[in-house]
């Protein structure tokens, strides 16, 4: 993985930002324990390049990364990674509070579910999806099965991805005043944009008319 909880600030960071802190202390940065944000077990880290960026941290005891899965290309996966990073750090800075945070997860019922990209469960309900390249967003149905499992959600597009954020943003404009959130794959910044609530975007029938069938259906 490329990010890492560092326990003695509370917050995560990238291997590049770790690299960089390592080389201008260059001591003693490591007296106090890296940990996965996902499953808490203590990591290891690695100097890397941004050609290997999944090799910067790894689990101290040889488990299977978190992040890695079958379905997920790396450019996708690199930007739920940043994605995790952005979403636990605003958490953590609001509320104070531990973060629960996991990757791929499902929200709703076996008949009616959804798989967040990322998923927040405590101590509030957040699904973050990260579209790349994802033909057919589906956002009617999404919305609805997360917002009915009393979760809220960002959309965050990945730059070079299928969709153009600037078009999406405007076509929902039309129905709600609300703006996606971007992993820039240039800068690999990523901001959140608005978090979507039932209250703020109910997309109804009348909404997803008037929006392209490959956003709302
Ligand atoms: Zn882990």
């Amino acid at each position: 993985m490329i990010v890492a909880n560092y326990d003695m600030l509370g917050r995560i960071f990238t291997g590049p930002e770790l690299q960089l802190l390592i080389e201008e202390n260059s001591h003693d940065l490591f007296d106090w324990p890296l940990t996965c944000p996902i499953c808490n077990r203590q990591l290891t880290y690695q100097s890397a390049s941004l050609e290997r960026p999944f090799t910067y941290f790894s689990h101290s005891d040889g488990s299977a990364d978190c992040f890695e899965t079958k379905s997920t290309s790396d450019e996708h996966r690199l930007a739920i990674e940043y994605t995790v990073k952005a979403l636990y750090n605003r958490i953590s800075e609001v509320t104070g509070e531990p973060v629960v945070i996991d990757v791929e997860k499902w929200i709703g019922t076996r008949e009616k579910f959804v798989i967040a990209d990322v998923r927040v469960t405590s101590p509030l309900n957040i699904a973050a999806e990260i579209f790349y390249k994802t033909e057919r967003l589906a956002l009617g149905r999404r919305l609805r099965t997360v917002f009915a499992n009393d979760f809220k959600s960002y959309l965050v597009f990945h730059t070079n991805g299928k969709h153009n954020p600037n078009r999406i943003e405007r076509y929902l404009q039309q129905v709600a005043p609300i703006r996606v959130g971007r992993f820039d794959a240039n800068t690999r910044e990523v901001t959140l944009g608005d978090l979507f609530s039932a209250e703020q975007v109910t997309l109804s029938r009348s909404d997803r008319d008037r929006l392209p069938n490959y956003i709302a259906r």
